[in-house]
């Protein structure tokens, strides 16, 4: 069950969510994908990243996970539409990547209508 201060602005596609913000996001998206790892998320430097020339500083969201956890890697602050695509990767993870892409375009028009379609399945209303 969600937190009354879960509100619409979580909702939003491209917001950016504070530090604070991710909690809620991941353990809403977590519940509704039924996923049963533990799922936490980590900022790390861009300079822990590299791109494929093996320069370092580019900018990274991506999930690794086992049987019991999973940890969101991100550089920069996470959005909705973040945590919903690396979640869907951990409970569908015999998708593809375009698998994902088009179930997370689904279910992130239905985050866009403020959880009022998704809130009667686990019976939250928003406030
Ligand atoms: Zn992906």
């Amino acid at each position: 069950m969600l937190n009354a201060t879960f509100n619409c602005k979580v909702w939003s596609r491209h917001r950016r969510l504070r530090p604070n913000e991710h909690n809620l996001a991941i353990a809403f998206w977590r519940d509704y994908l039924s996923i049963s790892q533990e799922v936490r998320a980590e900022k790390i430097s861009p300079y822990q990243v590299t791109d494929e020339r093996g320069r370092s500083g580019s900018s990274l969201t991506g999930v690794t996970f086992t049987e019991t956890q999973a940890i969101i890697y991100h550089t920069r602050a996470l959005t909705g539409e973040d945590i919903i695509h690396e979640l869907l990767h951990v409970s569908h993870s015999d998708w593809n990547e375009q698998m994902v892409v088009q179930e997370t375009d689904r279910l992130v028009v239905l985050m866009s209508s403020c959880a009022k379609q998704i809130s009667p399945k686990l019976g939250y209303a928003p406030v």
